[in-house]
């Protein structure tokens, strides 16, 4: 039996076929749909896509198993660029104090916040972590999620944090070091202290053992400077880790124009920004990663600019932020739903920051993120006729079929 698998007779596939680099302006809302389209796989990678009669008279599909998906939507596997997907307990107490109208500082000084992670992470064994974390894995799968990229930054110690990462990608994460999340209790009004300590210690030891693809750093008021994060970013880089910038959640402290002037891989969050900081973006080499569940679940009112970003022309992605403190959804078809009604993105727009620019955040615009010959064999079959009813039909599943490496995951295995 070949590795060989056949899915014919899309009523829209979604190829998300174009150039090599990340999708800006106009062709961010090119799909690059095939009608009665049909993808040819071979073992973990795709071998061809095109018309369902011309792929079903290759003689490489001569006799393969095949899935019928007349009537609906082909796609590519969503790549959630950006998570905090290992942590410990949910923060359910500081949720309610919040909806209580409980400030960070009172929840902070109820044993909440950021600090109830960090005592989680750093007590619970990698097994426990990896088991907590795997079923969210599952989840997010279930919900279209092929690729996803895992911060480590709950640890906040060499040994916790190399357990996080170590758990990341047995997960099969991408991982990025987040050293420089939070400052430690052992830091407390130490920051450059705590800064230099990582630059000195811990990022080496990290690239050295390749723990980490990227190196990602919290620059905001109330977190990390931008000169503390320019250090810490520029030893990371120097020991061949690539970076990416939590930048501008909460205020402008220069954060994104430190990461476009590093020539950082994403700039993450950006619901704070200027004009002049959306120039600098859509003409940099760098990828806005919009993160639109947390603004939703902390229950505030600005969005990152997205549509002023891509008629700029920056490369403008989507991604989750799972976490458990202020994005608790690992769905990224709900992402798509607040990206649309909220930021005015077109549905085609979304799909294309949640696929194939998603998978540019991680590096990975060669292998993942679109369905094209050659490509990683991750996609979805959805039971939707028309792909705008992915974001529109909001708050549910309806990805009836994950294929991840040329393995379908979300249906039991027979025989
Ligand atoms: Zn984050």
């Amino acid at each position: 039996m070949s590795g060989r698998l056949l899915i014919r007779g899309a009523r829209q596939l979604l190829t998300l076929r174009g150039p090599s680099g990340p999708r800006r302006g106009a062709s961010l809302r090119d799909l690059g749909i095939i009608e009665n389209g049909a993808v040819l796989l071979d073992g973990p990678r795709i071998l061809e896509v095109g018309p369902t009669r011309r792929i079903e008279s290759l003689a490489e599909a001569r006799g393969v198993r095949a899935i019928d998906a007349t009537g609906k939507v082909v796609m590519p596997g969503f790549v959630d660029s950006h998570t905090h997907l290992v942590f410990g307990p949910p923060r359910l107490d500081d949720y309610e104090m919040r909806l209580e109208g409980k400030s960070y500082a009172e929840i902070a000084a109820a044993g909440g916040g950021i600090a109830s992670s960090v005592r989680a992470i750093r007590s619970w064994t990698a097994a426990r972590l990896a088991s907590h974390a795997a079923p969210f894995l599952d989840l997010a799968a279930r919900h279209g999620t092929t690729t996803v990229e895992i911060k480590s930054g709950y640890g906040l110690d060499a040994v916790s944090e190399i357990k996080m990462l170590k758990v990341a990608a047995a997960l099969g994460g991408v991982p990025t070091f987040l050293g420089a999340h939070a400052l430690p209790f052992e830091f407390e009004g130490r920051p450059d202290a705590y800064i230099d300590w990582l630059c000195a210690e811990v990022i080496p030891d990290v690239a050295r053992r390749k723990l980490a693809v990227f190196a990602d750093v919290y620059c905001d008021r109330d977190a990390f400077t931008r000169e503390q994060a320019q250090r810490y970013l520029e030893v990371a880089r120097s020991h061949g880790l690539l970076l990416k910038i939590h930048a501008n959640q909460f205020a402008r402290i220069g954060a994104a124009a430190l990461g476009v002037n590093l020539v950082a891989v994403s700039l993450d969050h950006l619901e704070h920004l200027d004009d002049g900081e959306i120039q600098l973006i859509a003409r940099s080499q760098s990828v806005a990663t919009l993160l639109p569940g947390s603004v939703f679940h902390l229950g505030l009112h600005e969005y990152a600019p997205a549509r002023s970003l891509i008629d700029e022309g920056a490369a403008v992605a989507l991604a989750t932020d799972f976490n458990p403190g202020t994005s608790p959804t690992c769905s990224m078809p709900m992402i798509l739903s607040l990206a649309c009604a909220q930021m005015r993105m077109t549905p085609a727009e979304a799909i294309a920051a949640a696929t194939i620019n998603g998978a540019h955040a991680l590096k990975m615009g060669d292998r993942a993120g679109s369905l094209e010959a050659g490509k990683q064999a991750d996609l979805l079959v959805l039971a939707l006729g028309d792909y705008r009813e992915l974001p529109y039909y909001f708050g549910a599943n309806h990805v009836e079929l994950v294929i991840k490496s040329g393995e379908i995951l979300n249906v039991p295995k027979t025989g």
